[in-house]
């Protein structure tokens, strides 16, 4: 027997009609490169974004052709997210760190037929633009420069819209979104998000309990709209009716700090590196910031548990969270649970700096050199999930059919273990795996050790070829400003903590850890560096 309910689809065109109608007075607020603001309201933003979509499809769009984005964050990408999916299109994220080659090979591979571009970065798309098809380009002033020559103004673009707009009837499976995997191993990757993942990952992440975003939060999404759809963040906010506001291209930590004084952010989200800034900003001149008690989603990189506590201190929340470009991205959230709430101060952090358990609607299984492993805290494994947000393949990608699993996995890439209560705890991504005699060495766990150090403000530790036990690690390590420590005293520090094996053979002192575009430490760059650490 079937249940007698109407099966009306999931779409982000209902987020867009329902912040249209109960929303409009909310406010909007994104930083321009010369670091004034734009405000406008969501009322605003709802008749721009289906302006957009107006605009789009009497320029002849296709449904599910792709719309390319190379933007900061601010309102007019905020536009793209609804506007695209809105026609029937597929909002086509760009990642603007990437290498101009890269950038060409993402467009090409995605066949992208229009591009939004920020005034600012013309020049950058000046670099890919004769190797890429795309029909046309929509300048958006940003620096309230002129349109340069050879470009079509978006304002005019929208101007074109008669403002009688009809959606599409579009199904709930249908394209929305793409975003491409940054490539650290082999070429970028397409993931094509569904109307119904991004609608169902929304729903999921503002869950009190989850993200937790209310209509009165107001949401400062610092990871980049080109990276796993600023973590679902922007589509959380328009669903929740959630003030928003966009840094833009101002991602240091005096800007961020200003935007959420000034604008009195609760929520709001970002790598690590962008924290560690913070935390020393903060640190530096505690009097000098008055901020909102704010919930700040940390992820992309594991939150070295010093930072919680240093966050801690002046009434900032970090929330660790995991995922992938492949889980839309949020999957696994680390809350202490209730029931935890017997267990120590120091057990209760531990909890928090783990990556948490998964969101309703998500399966998680670590499968080890012996099957499926159990949860005991102790086996690692390669971390499986599966989930109505989680690709089930790439896009025009038959070669990758690898990374997922015949009974209907998808395979992160990730070692981690489970503990008994279900907190994942990523131990190494497979490629920065260190083996030594046989054995794993958690490269993560000695890292996030050693930025608890009060030196310390960055760790990086990898695996260096060794004659005898194949690997060792070694630890790059960044020292804080005007701080000192040895060699000496990091490792007897370590040594109260990790087995004698595990302990990094060296360390290495540097200015900067080398960072992939999404923030990340490189290790394959260190790993090459120095990889006649043992002779041969
Ligand atoms: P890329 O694969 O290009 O780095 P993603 O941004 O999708 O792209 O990154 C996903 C990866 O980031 C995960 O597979 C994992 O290795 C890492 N990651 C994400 N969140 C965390 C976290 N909280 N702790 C440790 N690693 C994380």
């Amino acid at each position: 027997m079937y249940g007698t309910m109407m099966d009306t689809p999931l779409l982000l065109t209902s987020f867009l009609e329902h912040a249209g109608i109960y929303f409009g007075d909310v406010e909007i607020v994104s930083r321009r490169p010369d670091k004034s603001y734009h405000r406008y309201r969501y009322r605003d933003f709802y008749h721009r974004s289906r302006q957009l979509a107006e605009a789009l499809q009497r320029a002849g769009l296709r449904r599910g052709d792709r719309v390319a984005t190379l933007m900061w964050n601010h309102y007019a990408h905020l536009e793209a997210y609804f506007g695209i999916p809105a026609a029937g299109g597929v909002l086509h994220t760009l990642n603007l760190r990437l290498h101009p080659d890269d950038i060409a090979y993402i467009m090409n591979h995605a066949e992208d037929r229009f591009l939004l571009v920020d005034d600012v970065l013309v020049p950058l798309f000046e670099q890919v633009k004769d190797r890429v098809g795309v029909e046309r380009v929509f300048v958006v002033p940003l620096s309230r420069q002129k349109i340069p020559d050879g470009y079509e103004s978006y304002e005019e673009f929208l101007a074109t819209a008669s403002g009688d707009f009809q959606y599409p009837d579009l199904d709930e499976r249908e394209a929305a979104g793409m975003c491409y995997t940054s490539g650290t191993t082999g070429k970028p990757k397409g993931v094509v998000y569904s109307h119904r993942a991004l609608v169902l990952h929304s729903l999921a992440s503002a869950m009190a309990g989850a993200v937790g975003i209310a209509q009165e939060d107001t949401v400062t999404p610092v990871v980049p709209m080109f990276h796993a759809n600023a973590w679902g963040l922007p589509f959380t906010s328009v669903m929740v009716g959630a003030k928003q506001v966009f840094p833009g291209p101002h991602l240091d930590p005096v800007s961020l700090l200003e935007l959420y004084e000034a604008e009195q952010v609760t929520v709001t989200a970002g790598v690590p590196t962008i924290w560690l800034g913070i935390v020393q900003e903060l640190e530096r001149e505690p009097e000098r910031w008055r901020l909102q008690p704010m919930r700040m989603l940390v992820g992309g990189a594991a939150a070295p548990e010093g930072m919680i506590r240093a966050f801690d201190r002046f009434g900032l929340k970090v929330v660790h969270g995991w995922g992938m470009t492949e889980t839309s991205p949020v999957a696994t959230l680390g809350h202490v649970k209730s029931t935890l709430s017997h267990f120590s101060e120091d057990e209760r952090y531990a909890f928090r700096a783990k990556q948490g358990y998964a969101l309703p609607l998500l399966d998680l299984r670590i499968v080890g050199e012996r099957g499926v492993a159990p949860w005991d805290g102790q086996t690692m494994g390669e971390l499986q999930i599966r989930g109505p947000w989680v690709a089930a393949s790439y896009y025009n990608r038959p070669e990758s059919a690898d990374s997922f699993t015949e009974d209907g996995w998808f395979r992160t890439g990730d070692i981690a273990v489970i503990d008994p209560e279900g907190y994942v705890k990523i131990t190494d991504r497979a490629k920065d795996l260190i083996k030594s005699g046989g054995e794993w060495i958690s490269s993560l766990d000695l890292e996030n050790a050693l930025m608890g150090h009060p030196a310390v403000a960055e760790a990086a530790v990898f695996a260096v070829p060794h004659p005898k036990w194949q690997e060792r690690p070694v630890a790059a390590v960044v020292l804080k400003r005007g701080a000192d420590a040895g060699e000496e005293e990091l490792r007897e520090y370590l040594a109260a903590r990790f087995a004698k094996w595990w302990l990094p053979d060296g360390f290495v002192f540097l200015d900067e850890i080398p960072r992939t575009s999404a923030g990340k430490f490189l290790k394959s760059k260190l790993r090459e560096q120095f990889k006649d650490w043992y002779p041969r």
